[in-house]
This record gives C-alpha cells, sequence and structure tokens, in this order.
C-alpha cells in the first residue's frame, strides 16, 4: 500500500528543489473531499488518486503534475468545484484538473477503427496540457491494474477502450512502458483463453528460453569486452500481446514467434553503438532488409535506436537494439522524458528544438510558429486544423476548422445538407454560419421542402457541402434551360407548321441529336436554353429535303480527292554541278523544301533525294552520296504522310479534311481507325508546298475540337 511520505521521497530524489508543500496540500485536500467513498475492491477511495500519482513520479513528472494527479477526479466525484481549486490551489492546477475531467466525460467506446483514430486526435486535441493526457495515461494504467473487480461486461468494455484509445496514444507519445502494461492488462481480459494459452506456452519453456537468453547475453557481453566497449547487455522475452498479435497477424505457432528473442546493448556514445553493430555483424549474419538505423533516423516521436536482426548462434533469429543512455532514457518514457526534471534542473535546455517531433504527430498539419511559446505556455494543439464534434448519437466527425453546421450536415448525408434550416449546438439554436468548436454535440434541423442557398457558399469549409450545393444549383439552373429551350424550339418549328414535341420523339430527332454532338434530347434542349445551340440549327434538318446524312463523310473525301492535280515531273532539287538528272524523292522519309537533304547516287536511276535524317540514307555508301539543295524558285509541291490523334465525335473527320483544305493542301489519301480507348487514328498523305506549310497545316488541324496530336510521320 503506498503512502504519500513515497511519494514525497521519490520526488525529492530526481527533483530535490521541488516544491513539494502542494503535493502535500492536494493530499489533505483529496483525503478531505473524497472521504467515505470506497472503491470498488473495498478500499478506501483515496487510495486511486494516490496511485496515480505514484505513477506520475515513477515518471519523474513535475510537482504540479503530482499535486494534480492526486486531485484529478474530485471535479467529477466530489463536492469540489472549480472555484476551490483555483483559490486552494493554483488556476495552473485548475487548469491540469479540469482538462482531466473534461476528457473523462468523453464517450470512448467504439467498434470501428477508423472512429477510435478520430477519437484519439480527438482525445490529444481536447487536453490543453500535455501533462492532462500523462495524468489521464496513469489514471487509465491503475484501473487496468484493478479492472478485477469489475463485472465481466464492464471489464472487457474497458479493457477494449484501453486497447482501442489508451494504449496507442501511450504508443504515440513514446511511453512503451505504459503501452505494454495496457496491453497485456486488456489482452487478459479481451481473450482469457488465448493469454491462459500463452502464458502456458511461455511457463512451459521458460527454464530452456532463460539458459538460452543468458548464453547469448553472455556471448555478446565478452564481445564487446574483448573490443574494449563495455556497456550493459539486456535480453527478454516478448510480452504476451505481441506474442499474440504476431501469431493472428502473421498467421504464425507460437515457436515461430517466441523463436524471436529481443536483446539490447546499451553503451555510453553514438560511435560505440555503430562499432557495437559492427561486431554483432562480424560475430553472425544479418538479415538485411531488417536493419534499421533509427539513430541516423529517429522516430517521429523521438526514439532513437539501431535495430538488426541476426541469424544465431543455433540457427534462430535475434533481434538486438542498440542504444546509448539517453537514448534509452527516451525510449523508455518517450514524451515524458522531456517534461521530467533531470538532475535537479528544470527541463533540460534542448527541449524546444526536440519538441520539433510534435510536428509528426500532428499528421498532414502546418509546423508551429514557435515551439519555444509552445513549451511556455505548455499548451498542446496537435490539430490545429481540424475541430472534433459529435453527432447526437455520440459519434465523432472531424471537421476542418471553421466549418459550420452545413458543413457537418452535408458529412451526414447530401439531402440532410440539402434540406438543412438551422442547428443546435449543445442544445442551443444556432446561426448557419456558426464555426463549430471542438467538443460541440451538433443535431441539425431540416424542412421537408427546403432547398440549398447560393449565400451557403460563403461561409462553407469543406469540399464535400462546397460541390454538392454547387451540384445543386447547377441542376436547378439546367431545369430553367431545358424549359426555356423547350419554349423556344416549341415556337420555332410551330413557325414552319411543325410540332417539336411530335418530332421530339421521331428517329429523325435521334440523328439530330447525334449530328449536333450533345449526348440527349435533354442536353440538346438544354443548350438551346443556354443560347450554346440556335433552335435553327435544330429545325434545319426537318426542312430541308435533301438531307443524305449517311456517306456524307465519305463523300466529303471523295470530292476533296478528286481535286487532286496529277502533277508532272519537275526539278525542285539542284544537283550541284549535274544537270539535267532524274530525281526522284524518298517514300521513306517523304522531303518536303526546308528540310535538310542528301542525294544518293542509284545507278540507272539517277539521284534519289533523302532526308539528311533518313535511317536509310544514313546507310548507304558514303562514296554514293551526293550533295543536293532545294530550288526555291519552284512551285511544286511534295507529298508528305501526317498522323492525327483524336477523341471520336461527330463530324471529326469532315473538320478535320476541312482544316487541311482550308489551310490550301491537297489530300492524296486518308484511313482512320478507331481504336478500343475511344481514340480515333487518323492518317492523310497531303500535298505541301514546304516545310513551313506542312507546320501551318499541322497548327490548324491541333486546333480542330478534340484532336490531340498531329504530327509528320517519320
Ligand atoms: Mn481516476
Amino acid at each position: 500500500m503506498i503512502r504519500i511520505n513515497d511519494i514525497l521521497e521519490k520526488i525529492s530524489a530526481y527533483h530535490p528543489a521541488a516544491g513539494l508543500d502542494v503535493v502535500e496540500r492536494a493530499y489533505v485536500y483529496s483525503a478531505q473531499v473524497h472521504a467515505g467513498q470506497v472503491r470498488l475492491s473495498g478500499e478506501p477511495y483515496l487510495m486511486h488518486p494516490l496511485e496515480v500519482a505514484n505513477i506520475l513520479a515513477d515518471m519523474k513528472l513535475d510537482a504540479v503534475s503530482v499535486a494534480a494527479g492526486l486531485l484529478h477526479d474530485v471535479l467529477e466525484d466530489t463536492r469540489a468545484t472549480p472555484k476551490d481549486l483555483q483559490e486552494l490551489f493554483s488556476a495552473e492546477i485548475l487548469g491540469v484538473v479540469s482538462g482531466v475531467t473534461k476528457l473523462s466525460t468523453m464517450p470512448t467506446s467504439t467498434s470501428q477503427e477508423r472512429q477510435a483514430e478520430n477519437i484519439r486526435k480527438m482525445f490529444l486535441a481536447m487536453a490543453s496540457d500535455i501533462r492532462v493526457i500523462l495524468i489521464k495515461l496513469a489514471d487509465r494504467l491503475h484501473n487496468m491494474r484493478t479492472l478485477r473487480f469489475h463485472s465481466p461486461e464492464r471489464r472487457k468494455a474497458i479493457a477494449q477502450e484501453t486497447l482501442d484509445i489508451y494504449a496507442p496514444i501511450a504508443a504515440r507519445l513514446g511511453i512503451y512502458w505504459i503501452k505494454t502494461e495496457l496491453e497485456e492488462n486488456a489482452f487478459k481480459y479481451i481473450e482469457p483463453e488465448a493469454y491462459a494459452q500463452i502464458e502456458n506456452l511461455v511457463a512451459k519453456s521458460r527454464a530452456e528460453r532463460e539458459r538460452y537468453i543468458a548464453s547469448v547475453k553472455e556471448t555478446i557481453r565478452a564481445r564487446l569486452e574483448q573490443a574494449g566497449l563495455g556497456g550493459e547487455v539486456l535480453g527478454r522475452s516478448k510480452n504476451y500481446f505481441s506474442i499474440y498479435t504476431k501469431m493472428k497477424e502473421q498467421n504464425l505457432s507460437f515457436d515461430q514467434v517466441y523463436d524471436l528473442t529481443a536483446f539490447r546493448i546499451i553503451l555510453e556514445t553514438v560511435s560505440q553503438c555503430y562499432e557495437a553493430l559492427g561486431l554483432i555483424h562480424s560475430m553472425w549474419k544479418p538479415i538485411d532488409y531488417k536493419f534499421k538505423d533509427y539513430i541516423g533516423r529517429p522516430k517521429p516521436n523521438m526514439y532513437q535506436s539501431l535495430h538488426t536482426t541476426v541469424i544465431g548462434p543455433v540457427g534462430e533469429r535475434i533481434e538486438i537494439q542498440i542504444r546509448t543512455v539517453e537514448m534509452d532514457r527516451v525510449a523508455k518514457s518517450g514524451i515524458a522524458a522531456h517534461w521530467s526534471y533531470k538532475e535537479g534542473s528544470r527541463i533540460d535546455e534542448n527541449i524546444s528544438q526536440r519538441f520539433a517531433w510534435i510536428q509528426d504527430l500532428v499528421e498532414n498539419q502546418e509546423s508551429f510558429r514557435d515551439p519555444g511559446e509552445f513549451l511556455e505556455n505548455v499548451r498542446i494543439d496537435l490539430f490545429p486544423e481540424e475541430v472534433y464534434v459529435f453527432t447526437p448519437k455520440g459519434e465523432i466527425r472531424a471537421l476542418p476548422r471553421g466549418a459550420t453546421p452545413v458543413d457537418f450536415a452535408y458529412l451526414i448525408h447530401t439531402e440532410v445538407g440539402h434540406k438543412c434550416v438551422g442547428a443546435k449546438v449543445n442544445g442551443q439554436m444556432v446561426s448557419l454560419p456558426y464555426q463549430l468548436q471542438t467538443g460541440d454535440i451538433v443535431e441539425v434541423v431540416t424542412a421537408k421542402n427546403h432547398t440549398p442557398s447560393k449565400d451557403w457558399l460563403k461561409f462553407v469549409k469543406t469540399i464535400k457541402a462546397r460541390s454538392k450545393i454547387r451540384q445543386w444549383i447547377k441542376s436547378q439552373e439546367k431545369e430553367r434551360s431545358i424549359s426555356l429551350g423547350r419554349e423556344i424550339l416549341e415556337k420555332t418549328f410551330r413557325k414552319e407548321k411543325l410540332n417539336f414535341t411530335l418530332l421530339s420523339k421521331s428517329e429523325k430527332m435521334k440523328e439530330v441529336v447525334e449530328q449536333l454532338g450533345v449526348k440527349t434530347l435533354e442536353d440538346l434542349i438544354a443548350n438551346v436554353g443556354y443560347g450554346k445551340l440556335t433552335p435553327l440549327q435544330v429545325l434545319r434538318p426537318f426542312t430541308a429535303r435533301e438531307a443524305a446524312e449517311d456517306g456524307f463523310q465519305q463523300s466529303l473525301i471523295e470530292k476533296l480527292m478528286s481535286r487532286v492535280r496529277k502533277k508532272k515531273p519537275q526539278a525542285g532539287v539542284f544537283v550541284k554541278g549535274v544537270e539535267d538528272i532524274l530525281i526522284k524523292f524518298g517514300k521513306c522519309c517523304q522531303p518536303v523544301p526546308g528540310d535538310a537533304i542528301i542525294g544518293y547516287i542509284t545507278q540507272g536511276y539517277g539521284v534519289t533525294v533523302h532526308r539528311a535524317s533518313c535511317v536509310n540514307a544514313l546507310r548507304t555508301n558514303p562514296e554514293r552520296q551526293i550533295a543536293v539543295e532545294w530550288n526555291t524558285a519552284s512551285n511544286d509541291t511534295y507529298p508528305v504522310k501526317i498522323q492525327i490523334l483524336s477523341y471520336d465525335r461527330v463530324g471529326l473527320l469532315s473538320d478535320i479534311v476541312g482544316s487541311i483544305s482550308k489551310s490550301g493542301a491537297n489530300i492524296l489519301s486518308a484511313s482512320s481507325e478507331t481504336k478500343e480507348n475511344k481514340m480515333v487514328e487518323s492518317y492523310f498523305t497531303i500535298n505541301v508546298g514546304d516545310k513551313a506549310h506542312l507546320e501551318r497545316i499541322l497548327s490548324h488541324v491541333r486546333r480542330v475540337k478534340q484532336v490531340q496530336d498531329a504530327r509528320r510521320v517519320g
């Protein structure tokens, strides 16, 4: 049974200058207000705050933390008021104790993984002071140690909550000893059979295991000593919960997991750590991918160590951690190591820099402006960009800071958002632009025929709300355009003594829809309403007698093709020093004026002209090559093949053909193919005057709607 004197002695041991007075007064006050209360165990209630204070002293926390630990339940369970604490102690103590009280009123049971993460975040976000979390963890630790006094159902629920919320928070803060103890205790109550089984298996092999651990420890120790390193070697078996999770998650047998024994080497300096690592790797073969250098790259919570796994003396796997004394201290107590007193001095100098790791807790968030300021105020705001609020059922929802009841409503459901007329926050009606605060309980008030307002866009913060409101406004606009478009079309058709409503069901109308490049009749009508299409465009096909739509594209190509002139051979190229020579152009590379060219003497056929970059030209015998140049005075045109990539649509081909002929080129041949991914690949051979002309044509074609690329082939 712990006594207050033990705790006071503990504190003076690690912090001789601590003002113990506040701890003593807190003890007396706590005893007074808790007087007569008993725990389920039958012990006086005071035992609980005493044990909690003792755990905090074990963590070497400051006197205020220990005092607040003694007082942590007084606001919730006794007649003590905030005013009492403020007057009898201090605003600081009141702040910490009310922080703890606030957290205990937070509903935290959940069955969902995602929800658990939200609760953990909210938990951290709601604590205004890091000591609130540390006290909460100590409180939970003592409650877990005494869980057996609860009913079986309560035990399970509390154990599950511990596993879901508290153990991960302890891990995140780097306080691994608390994490482990919480997990071991929770495991015992959640899976009593599995726990007993593992306990039994461990017990059976214990003697053998201990001999083995002792021999490996001795081997390592001797090798370190030989190298003049010294240091401490520790060996441990895994705890039950981690054996169990490994077996379950990786589907391993007990032997396979239990084989994995962990050893720890603790040395004075960082260089000794690396030296020791070298020694270990020279003794036993390392498993390469298992090596982790957390000294070079510390974990976000400042954990530092070298981790390696090697094949040990009897072919088994051994995990070895190597670190300095200081690293070991941090590894054991995590954030508390930075918080505790060290050798009587108040918190070491480097803390402000070390607290940089908290940034990493603040997932995806911006960094602190000033870590020093943070430390001075002992406040944490781990998730400055988010607020956590409750649904009336007690579920937590995360929202960006500044979010409003409208954002919350859309988060629940789009329809709830659309019909939202107001909201109650903590039972009070609030205006829609109200900014939600962490801890708010939000209830949306809806009305059946209510619709979203454009004004909401001025204050909503979430992407979901914004886009849903916009979508709704757009759909409203479309509806208006449809009725307007329909009216215009009916009038236009009526003038021609046609009935639009009747014709809109005809096959012909389907064709018109397709030709105009819209998806549905409704889109067509809406487009007329928006003014994107004219009513005459829709009307024309119904009035024109000759509208042979089929083959329209085909006939256009044919028409263009027929315009191709048969050209007579003409010298567009000079061959240096030679006149009147037969000139041919390479089919492989289709040179056009402006291209760098080279001639190649073909026996009996004169000179073939290739582009200088043509692969075939490069392959020719250098002795047969001859310099040639373009005759700029020639009006000849030259065939060149181009490739066009585009997305399919109605009228695409005729637009491309139109664009080419408008640029003053003739089309010699055309082919086109639709690919699986809706892309159309077309090839045209066209006649161009020169390279600049070709470039002009290509750039015109690229401007055709839906064309992705147009380029010369080869
Ligand atoms: Mn408590």
